[in-house]
């Protein structure tokens, strides 16, 4: 039997019992049977269900309630022993049930006061609910319901946007109404390998001024999602190909060849890119760069330095001692200065990568405690001694403690 009649026979019950892991199909079975003995419709829904029919690991389960959810949060919580950990205004809570976290969220109907707005938010149908989200396979919901269990719901032709591999925006308003969907449809295209339908594309173009309008921390939200994902750098190229990135911040580009060696950066990989973006726009627009994006102090960090390295060109490209180049380096972040060593060429590349490959590690073996024991006096000395040994350290004057301690004693019998 194919697998599409299979799911005409029995609905997507079996389908779910053959992907959900088996934990988590008996907590999705408790919650289920608590929601039909309390009358509260309940339902799979978004990624979890796009997940599933692409047969690929979904993230955490998101379910939908029509009708109150705090109630039942509460209920639920209590009946299997769970934590509630985050809920909010628009009666979404995040609760954790043996080690899993399970979205939910009452069924709502949006309205959107202008363009760019948040929404204001109503109690709704679970039909309602699936036409204000963003593309038609994020928007089918498995019923959980003994009435209809497994019945796929799906209002927006999800399931065959899913055949087709293509992400399909559900009316021509929805980028206007919700801007940060451009990059969420370049984030789905990219993970997913698919296209943008063609309409799709043109409300998308229509819709890119409206970019301006949104705040920055919406904008980074979305951009901490996408440097997070597997295909980050296929995303931001997407996105600048579509004048996404280029809405965002004028001439915000992604080098697509240096993107792909972001994977090197490992855990790093994150600020790396971002580094990478920093490094497309002009060091004079580092403070309005940040301020665009309400960058936290970790990675407004990363975009000043990746532009004080450019800044640096010039000095970098004199003849240095190794203390000199190490110097000028030693306060700026190292993904900034790796990254800068790949948009640089050489000398200024070689030193960068001098610094990150040896200087940087490079330390003496006394502290402060020592030197005072050696009978440096409290006070300036100290640190300018410590300071004075690092440099002939790196320098290749000394090498060892013995050489270390050699030349506090001179340095105090000269002084
Ligand atoms: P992921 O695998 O990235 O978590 P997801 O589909 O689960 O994908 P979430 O951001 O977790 O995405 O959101 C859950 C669901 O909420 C989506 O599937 C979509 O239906 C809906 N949704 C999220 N953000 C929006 C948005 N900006 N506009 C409309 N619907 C949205
Ligand atoms: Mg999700």
């Amino acid at each position: 039997m194919t697998e599409n009649l299979m799911y005409k026979m029995d609905g997507f019950a079996s389908l779910l019992k053959e992907r959900i892991p088996s934990s988590q199909y008996e907590l999705l079975d408790s919650i289920s049977s608590i929601a039909n003995s309390n009358g509260v419709a309940l339902y799979l829904v978004g990624g979890m269900v796009r997940d599933i029919l692409l047969s690929i690991p979904y993230t955490d389960p998101d379910l939908c309630i029509e009708g109150e959810s705090t109630d039942f949060v509460e209920l639920l919580s209590q009946e299997l022993t769970g934590n509630v950990i985050a809920q909010s205004d628009f009666g979404t809570a995040k609760i954790e049930l043996n080690g899993t976290i399970v979205d939910f969220a009452i069924a709502r109907k949006e309205k959107y006061q202008y363009k760019g707005a948040l929404p204001e938010v109503e109690k709704g149908t679970i039909i309602e609910d699936l036409s204000r989200r963003d593309f038609s396979i994020n928007s089918m919901a498995v019923s959980m319901n003994l009435r209809n269990y497994g019945e796929l719901i799906d209002p927006n032709n999800g399931r065959l946007d899913l055949e087709n591999r293509v992400i399909r925006a559900l009316h021509p308003d929805s980028f206007l109404d919700d801007p940060t969907r451009l990059l969420r449809a370049a984030r789905y295209a990219a993970r997913l390998g698919f296209t943008l339908d063609i309409e799709t594309k043109e409300w998308m173009t229509n819709s890119l001024n409206i970019l301006k309008d949104i705040s920055g921390d919406r904008i980074r939200h979305e951009i901490e999602h996408i440097l997070g994902e597997n295909q980050a750098v296929n995303i931001l190229s997407l996105a600048e190909q579509l004048g996404i990135l280029d809405s965002i911040y004028p001439s915000l580009r992604i080098p697509f060849e240096l993107g792909k060696s972001a994977a090197e950066f490992g855990d790093h990989r994150d600020i790396a890119l971002l580094s990478m973006l920093a490094y497309s726009l002009p060091p004079s627009h580092s403070k309005s760069f940040i301020r665009r994006l309400n960058l936290g102090r970790h990675w407004a960090k990363i975009v000043t330095d990746s532009h004080r390295v450019l800044g640096l060109i010039r000095e970098l490209s004199s003849d240095l001692s190794s203390s000199e180049i190490h110097a000028l380096l030693s306060d700026l972040h190292d993904t900034a200065i790796c990254v800068g060593s790949l948009y640089t060429e050489p000398p200024v590349s070689d030193r960068l990568k001098l610094y990150i490959e040896k200087l940087r590690d490079i330390k003496i073996s006394l502290d402060g405690q020592d030197l005072l024991n050696m009978g440096v006096p409290q006070g300036a000395l100290v640190g300018t001694i410590l300071n004075e040994l690092l440099v002939a350290k790196l320098d290749g004057y000394i090498i060892t403690e013995a050489d270390e301690r050699e030349t506090v004693y001179r340095i105090l019998k000269d002084s």
